[in-house]
């Protein structure tokens, strides 16, 4: 097999589930996860550890992450949105954890109560926690930023801000950075100059990832510009599943089954089977009947002819 030119990380049992307003049985979020696994999707976030009183979504969140953790070939990420999740999530086997952390000091204020610096402290104590792991067996650490392209209680975020919690995060110990258009406000042009400036501000060496919402429609121009500006780790949802609690209505993430069209049809190896990954939408809507998928190559089908990236190259 060859080596993936990108990796799609599917975050709908995360960012998706959080915005649906049924509970998925553990059961079917584990059988989502084997399945979407075996089409080739190697990293999953499958869970947060957020309280279940706020969330009641995730009150399963360590059996979900204990069965994540025996699927052969899959690296399960966590997201924890303080230091009290992030030790749950260690205590719970966790090797991957995303803390998100706003950009937006209104948007930060709203969510955990907490300024952006005060944030970034909280960060600070999560990396020395992670650290303090056995080197080998140690987690990963990623700092999220957040309404990283606008935000829809400030409205807009400086890009010198961004640049900022970016290098904050990275000296707090972050393993990877994200930005995060967790509103659905970015457009290509701003994409492209943001990961510019904050590669430049940070070293071409050092991992930064693109997680993106389609809310207004240009959540694959997004990637494209991300990927155009060097970025290789992206998040997406299977059937764009998810929403914005800002914009009622609104669809979700990047759907992953037309983000891995997008890249393999340019010849981008995403080491993921379409056909089986459009095989999961079932497992998915079976479980959750009232949710609403989106997506154009699962309802459109493979153009004639069709071959995916690395057999194209
Ligand atoms: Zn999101």
């Amino acid at each position: 097999m060859s080596a993936v030119d990108v990796t799609i990380t599917e975050v709908g049992l995360r960012d998706g589930l959080q915005n649906t307003k049924n509970f998925m049985p553990t059961a079917a979020k584990n059988a989502w996860i084997g399945a979407e696994a075996a089409a080739g999707v190697h990293r999953i976030e499958v869970c947060s550890f957020v309280p279940a009183k706020l969330i009641p979504q995730f009150v399963d969140a360590g059996e979900v992450l204990a069965y994540a953790n025996t699927v052969s070939g899959l690296t399960p990420a966590v997201l924890v949105p303080n230091l009290k999740g992030c030790e749950r999530a260690l205590a719970a086997g966790a090797r991957r954890i995303v803390a998100p952390i706003s950009v937006s000091e209104a948007h930060s204020m709203n969510n955990v109560r907490k300024t952006t610096a005060q944030a970034i402290d909280d960060f600070a104590r999560m990396a020395g926690l992670v650290k303090s792991q056995a080197n080998g067996g140690r987690a990963q650490l990623i700092g999220a930023c957040s309404t990283a392209f606008g935000c829809s209680i400030q409205g807009a975020v400086a890009e010198e801000d961004v640049v900022r919690v970016a290098l904050a995060l990275r000296e707090a110990g972050a393993d990877a950075i994200s930005l995060a258009d967790t509103v659905g406000y970015a457009n290509p042009a701003q994409v492209k100059r943001l990961f510019d400036k904050v590669c430049s501000a940070i070293g071409g060496n050092f991992h930064i990832e693109a997680h993106f919402h389609n809310t207004r429609g240009l959540g694959l121009a997004n990637a494209l510009a991300a990927y155009e500006a060097g970025v290789r780790n992206f998040d997406s949802t299977l059937g764009g599943l998810g929403g914005c609690p800002f914009a009622p209505g609104a669809s979700g993430n990047v759907v992953t089954e037309d983000l891995v069209f997008m890249f393999e049809s340019m010849g981008v190896n995403t080491g993921i089977d379409i056909d089986k990954l459009i095989e999961v939408r079932k497992t998915v809507f079976a479980a959750l009947p009232d949710a609403e998928l989106y997506g154009h190559i699962s309802r459109a089908g493979l153009p004639k002819g069709f071959m995916p990236g690395p057999r194209r190259a």
